[in-house]
């Protein structure tokens, strides 16, 4: 019995570029939505490969009513929606989980690494912890220490990529697009799927190898700044 819990946003797959595919109420989030899943498929099946038996995913963008459950395979359990623990994206990771993998994760707010960077609500400018610019990713590493389950895959755009590597070199990462200015360059969609199969399939091997980073070192300093509103 291995267990993985993937969580999934769609600001870092291929091809998004714009809010509005990034919005369940816009004819172009189909599309979005689609490789999200696809995305988020390719990475069960890498981890299957790998000997997982079982793979939690949390829907992590927005509603959480993004992916579509009959697209991924059986041994998947999608969660929907948020049952509001302070976990969030991570919400029922705990210690019989063997691996945390990302996919479709994104560049922090007060980064150039994306048109769509941003950080939780996109209600504040800037965030840090202890001086550091805080990603989605980092606060789910942060909680996967915490828990003492490794972090050992993310797929995103390449500027949350570098960040990941630049917090624990031990991540295996795949980047599928990269931001300039307010535009895009993507990976083919079908070159991203097996990318991300092989990358999870080499990272759940490894979990057992993995390094934990350091947590951070107390006091917690958060500094944010709260956006107008937009
Ligand atoms: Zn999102």
């Amino acid at each position: 019995m291995m267990k993985i819990y993937l969580s999934a946003d769609i600001e870092g797959i291929t091809g998004t570029t714009h809010w509005n595919e990034t919005d369940a109420g816009n004819a172009e989030w189909e599309a979005a939505r689609q490789q999200m899943t696809a995305e988020v498929a390719a990475a069960c099946q890498g981890a299957l490969e790998a000997g997982a038996t079982e793979i939690w995913v949390k829907d992590s963008h927005d509603t959480a009513r993004n992916l579509i459950a009959a697209e991924l395979p059986q041994a998947a359990r999608l969660i929907r929606g948020w049952s509001g623990h302070p976990f969030l994206t991570l919400q029922e990771l705990d210690n019989t989980f063997a691996a945390v993998a990302l996919i479709g994760y994104h560049s922090p707010v007060g980064s150039g690494g994306s048109p769509l960077a941003h950080s939780f609500t996109g209600k504040v400018t800037m965030l840090k912890l202890n001086g550091r610019l805080v990603s989605e990713f980092l606060m789910d590493a942060l909680t996967s220490a915490y828990v003492g389950v490794p972090l050992v895959f993310l797929s995103g755009d390449q500027g949350i990529c570098e960040a990941a590597l630049a917090f624990n070199p031990s991540i295996q990462t795949v980047a599928v697009k990269q931001g300039v200015g307010a535009s895009t360059i993507n990976l083919h969609p079908a070159l991203a799927l097996e990318r991300i199969r092989q990358g999870m399939a080499q990272a759940v091997a490894q979990a057992a190898a993995f390094r934990q980073p350091a947590l951070p070192s107390t006091p917690i300093m958060m500094r944010f700044t709260p956006a107008r509103s937009r």
